[in-house]
């Protein structure tokens, strides 16, 4: 049995929304600072995040990762944000061990895309946390995904901070300025993966694309979902897993943040 130990680190997946939210403050930035200020401070964040899919699986691995401004059409002031913090080879080897029989490529092309450092730029504004992301295999099953989740569960007990980050409900096609409501699909898809990660329905979270149109409709592409599998992968069966925040912005992008393993 696993012994809860003031040591372990919670893991935490950001619904990170528009790259916007790294020039802004609004309730979600404040929710993401709140929820990082709670936590004893991580030796190091290993970040999933949407916006690195791969062909096979990859770490970065390099001293000093790139901020990279993967978009487009945004303020000059969102292309002249820099997140400087340091890499972390060895946790990358320790990473890459862990994983092992996969085969886990070191990486040295890579850096930290938005949907890392956006949400970090908030939570930890210093920079001056080790972070290394680890790709999405977008050709595997769900079902490996967590099952990634769970073997690097490990470093939450050595103080490493597990992050996933992209957005439970993302369609870009259907967004809608303003201050226009959720679409009933977005909502109730947001719903049902809220309930499930409340109750610990992990199946009925691993199988949502049999829950069809509003499925459909909410995960046209998967790599915004994918991340929250790598999460409620580390979570122990001691601990629960708790909703920092949540809302639907523009119509169709959920803004759901979950911790596993939060501190009542
Ligand atoms: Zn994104």
């Amino acid at each position: 049995m696993d012994r809860t130990t003031p040591a372990r680190m919670p893991a935490i997946f950001f619904g990170h929304g528009s790259p916007m939210n790294a020039l802004q403050d609004n309730r979600y930035t404040a929710a993401w600072q709140s929820l990082a200020a709670t936590l004893p401070k991580p030796k190091a964040i290993l970040a999933v995040s949407a916006h690195w899919t791969t062909r096979g699986t990859a770490v970065t691995a390099m001293d000093a990762p790139e901020t990279i401004h993967d978009f487009g059409g945004f303020p000059q002031a969102l292309f002249d944000l820099r997140y400087p913090a340091p890499g972390d080879p060895a946790l990358a080897r320790q990473v890459r061990d862990l994983l092992a029989p996969i085969d886990v490529q070191m990486d040295h092309a890579w850096g930290l895309d938005h949907g890392t450092w956006s949400v970090l730029i908030k939570a930890f504004p210093q920079a001056d946390i080790p972070v290394i992301q680890l790709s999405i295999d977008a050709a595997q099953s769900n079902a490996f995904h967590v099952e990634i989740g769970r073997k690097l569960s490990v470093l939450r007990d050595a103080g490493v901070l597990i992050i996933g980050t992209g957005d439970v409900v993302h369609n870009l096609r259907m967004m809608t300025r303003g201050d226009a409501p959720a679409y009933d699909w977005a909502a109730r898809f947001n719903d049902k993966v809220r309930a499930c990660l409340l109750d610990n329905d992990f199946t009925q979270l691993i199988d949502y694309p049999q829950w069809g149109r509003d499925a459909e409709l909410s995960v046209p592409t998967a790599e915004h979902f994918l991340p929250l599998l790598y999460v409620i992968g580390t979570k122990r069966n001691d601990e629960r897993i708790s909703i920092a925040v949540d809302g639907i912005e523009a119509g169709s992008i959920s803004m759901l943040t979950a911790v596993v393993g939060a501190s009542e």
